[in-house]
């Protein structure tokens, strides 16, 4: 057993670690205030490779799997989670391609993904289809050699700045999960618009909106796999891996608040000395720190796990990476806030946002209830074996 980063991993961590200072840390609260997408980091991650490292080799990426994109996730979330929010999604909207494209699908799409040149959207949810996705009801009508889509898909993340969009849809409405596929649609293709833009509480330099179709026609060739039914199993085995990234954002998230509210409490004197000098104040570090390191140490076993098993079920430890990861970036940003006291409740302080920015991890790639019966479901299968 080692738990040290290889060398590559660290070089990759450090970096991202510089992009995240140097492109973000000065503007967060302005891009959070104005709700500003973060071009110029956005174009920075591409340029340097960072949103390669997780696409294989053979496609111009790093080929360091999910350990590398959770390392990343980590570092841009201490500084910005509405920025790693971005920088995620379209690693979720790449997944499927990587995990179930063609040979020309991968071609055609991972190596410019790779560079940057291509942003990707992951399109999954619908209005009545949450967390029971799966009973998703936008329907892709083969006609010819296109398939017909209308409806919408709602809350995508990205939606608007992505080029590219992997949209699942039902191509056969009597199979039940087996009659979901997935598609790859360009942003441009006639009969595909984007609704308004979403006004969140936090990740607000993210953008959220839905994903309009209205007799959209798209080439058969641009079913993903090539064959219709693999949606669901698609949809999952990204989930599983992209989960262990969303613990990683509550990691780094933690880390962050944890790190400003140790700065605060090393100067800010009360009743004559500094408050961290108070053993109440550093049983609450002592509490922080704790959380942060068993997430830390859960979210890399998992991710360890994904990579060592590219095709294999991590769907256990993939939701509780996600589901522990993001239940202690609340608990860890609201105890910051409260180690602050009245200046860490305020908008021109780096914490609250911290605390604005955390609920969503709770909440997106599948709320933490459903992440729970996913960990009972697993474990009772396995009590049964
Ligand atoms: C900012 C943001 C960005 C997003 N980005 C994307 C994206 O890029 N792509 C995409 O496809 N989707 C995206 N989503 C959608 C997101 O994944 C869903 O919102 C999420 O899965 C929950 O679905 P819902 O909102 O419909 O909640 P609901 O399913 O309506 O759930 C409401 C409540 O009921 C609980 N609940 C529901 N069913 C059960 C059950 N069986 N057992 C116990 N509790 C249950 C839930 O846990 C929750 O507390 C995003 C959402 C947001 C808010």
């Amino acid at each position: 057993m080692d738990f040290r980063f290889t060398e590559i991993e660290e070089e990759i961590r450090k970096l991202a670690a510089e992009v995240s200072q140097k492109y973000l840390l000065k503007i967060r609260g302005k891009l959070d205030e104005a709700e500003e997408y973060p071009e110029e980091f956005i174009r920075e991650t591409g340029r340097t490779g960072l949103l390669s490292v997780y696409l294989p080799e053979e496609y111009e990426g790093m080929g360091l799997g999910v350990t590398a994109l959770c390392i990343v996730m980590e570092e841009i979330s201490k500084v910005c989670t509405g920025a790693s929010t971005v920088y995620g999604a379209n690693a979720l909207g790449a997944m499927p391609i990587m995990l179930s494209g063609t040979d020309e699908q991968k071609k055609k799409y991972l190596p410019k993904i790779a560079r940057g040149e291509c942003l990707v959207a992951f399109g999954f949810t619908e209005a009545n289809a949450g967390s029971d996705a799966l009973a998703m009801q936008m329907k892709a009508v083969k006609d010819g050699d296109a398939y017909v889509f209308n409806g919408s898909k709602v809350f995508i993340t990205n939606a608007g700045h992505a080029n590219l969009y992997t949209v699942f849809a039902v191509t056969n409405p009597n199979r039940g999960a087996r009659g979901i596929s997935a598609f790859l649609i360009e942003k441009g293709t006639p009969g595909f618009d984007f609704g308004k833009k979403e006004d969140k509480l936090g990740i607000r330099c993210s953008e959220t909106r839905s994903l309009e179709f209205n007799n959209c026609r798209i080439p058969a060739e641009n079913l993903l796999g090539g064959k219709e039914g693999l949606g669901a199993i698609t949809a999952l085995n990204t989930l599983h891996r992209a989960r262990m990234g969303v613990g990683a954002q509550g990691v780094g998230l933690a880390q962050g608040a944890f790190n400003e509210a140790l700065k605060y409490a090393k100067q800010r004197k009360q009743f004559g000395q500094s408050i961290v000098a108070f053993q109440v104040i550093q049983h609450k570090f002592a509490d922080m720190a704790m959380k942060i390191e068993t997430a830390r140490l859960l979210v890399y076993r998992a991710a360890w796990e994904a990579d060592q098993n590219p095709k294999g079920a991590v769907a256990k430890l993939g939701s509780m990476a996600k589901c522990y990861g993001s239940d202690i970036a609340i608990e860890v940003a609201i105890e910051a806030i409260q180690i602050c006291g009245g200046i860490g409740y305020m908008r021109d302080f780096p914490v609250e946002k911290y605390m604005r920015d955390a609920k969503i991890l709770q909440i997106y790639e599948g709320t933490n209830e459903m992440q729970r019966n996913e960990i009972a479901s697993v474990l009772l299968k396995e009590s049964n074996k």
